[in-house]
């Protein structure tokens, strides 16, 4: 018997396969780095931190182990004024990746993923731009490969032409490539194309998932993901963020609050620092995972705002069962709400006082 580790692809044949993304926010939100600035210094600066969330992640079922490298690319690095750290930080979040993906929980290792993403730079009316931003996603793509990536995700595109640079540089190494792209909300790709014309052209020029990823909750990404798994024959990548965007707010950019705040961000939105009670629960995340994978979308996760509860729920609700359901929700015992035999009447009565 071969000991080969199943690649992305011969994984996603035979089932579903779980990717947890959200590394800005959760890392954030455990004291590690700046809201705003958002660059993953934490690789360097409190690697055990980091270290921590992906097993988080990986004992809540995520298969694949995303190298954090959002956001520390070559223009980000300059923006604060640390390019000299841009090798260090990316070869120290792939390092960390992999040191998880190959002491998995159970018996197959997990898949490490090398990572590029939106580059902020990026404008569809300056080719200058487009070559500076294919240079940068070749040098981080040529370090994820240098580190043992095992596969290859570009992620968060809302310019359908920097995503097609993204796959192409990604394509050059063979590698399984997952592409997902996240429309802002005029619900078009900043550069003009239909959200599913851009999907069906990266599935054209040979990504192996194609999909959605970030800035659109389940509400306003289950539309598009129903009509991209129909024209499309690839596999289907879906990881909405966790917060309940509508109709009239497609993204988390411009959410309101509408449930109450008397205390209002200081910002003019409460992206990013006060999203929490716009929060999905887990049923809602789970729902989702359940829809998307009734419709044949395999690659499954979610993006900011998640949790390794939330990724626990994504698993499970497509059949799966993880480490981390040993954990599961259990009221049978619960004080109040439980009904195991010891909880006593006057309890029990109580509950609607409580
Ligand atoms: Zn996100």
């Amino acid at each position: 018997m071969s000991s080969k580790k199943r690649n992305l692809i011969e994984r996603l044949n035979s089932g579903p396969v779980i990717c947890a993304e959200g590394f800005l926010f959760e890392i954030e939100k455990r004291g590690y780095m700046s809201s705003g600035e958002f660059v993953p210094m934490v690789s360097l600066e409190h690697p055990e931190a980091l270290e921590n969330l992906h097993r988080d992640f990986q004992h809540a079922g995520s298969d694949v182990v995303q190298a954090f490298t959002y956001n520390g690319h070559r223009e980000k690095m300059k923006v604060i004024g640390k390019e000299e750290l841009l090798e260090p930080l990316n070869r120290a979040a792939l390092k960390i990746a992999k040191k998880i993906a190959d002491n998995p929980i159970g018996k197959e290792p997990n898949l490490m993923a090398g990572n590029i993403s939106n580059s902020n730079i990026w404008n569809d009316k300056d080719p200058k731009t487009h070559k500076e931003v294919e240079k940068m996603f070749s040098e981080m793509v040529g370090w994820a490969v240098d580190e043992g990536a095992d596969m290859l995700i570009g992620e968060t595109f809302y310019y359908a032409e920097e995503a097609y640079t993204a796959l192409k540089v990604m394509k050059q190494t063979n590698l399984p490539s997952v592409i997902t792209i996240a429309p802002m909300g005029e619900n078009i790709m900043r550069d003009g194309f239909s959200i599913v014309d851009t999907c069906k052209e990266l599935e054209q020029r040979g990504g192996d998932v194609v999909g959605m990823n970030c800035f659109r909750g389940p509400n306003t990404m289950m539309p598009y993901l129903k009509e991209i798994r129909k024209v499309l024959k690839c596999h289907v990548a879906a990881l909405p963020v966790t917060y309940r965007t509508t109709e009239k707010h497609p993204t988390f950019f411009n959410l309101p609050d509408n449930n109450g705040c008397e205390c209002h961000t200081p910002h003019k939105t409460p992206f990013p620092t006060a999203l929490d009670p716009m929060q999905c629960n887990r049923y809602e995340i789970g729902k989702f995972a359940k829809e998307s994978f009734d419709l044949g979308i395999k690659y499954l996760g979610v993006c900011c705002g998640a949790n390794p509860m939330l990724i626990r729920e994504v698993a499970e609700a497509v059949g799966l069962k993880v480490p981390a359901s040993k954990y599961h929700e259990d009221m049978s015992t619960h004080m109040l709400f439980g009904t195991d035999k010891r909880i006593p009447k006057h309890q029990k009565d109580y509950q609607d006082k409580a």
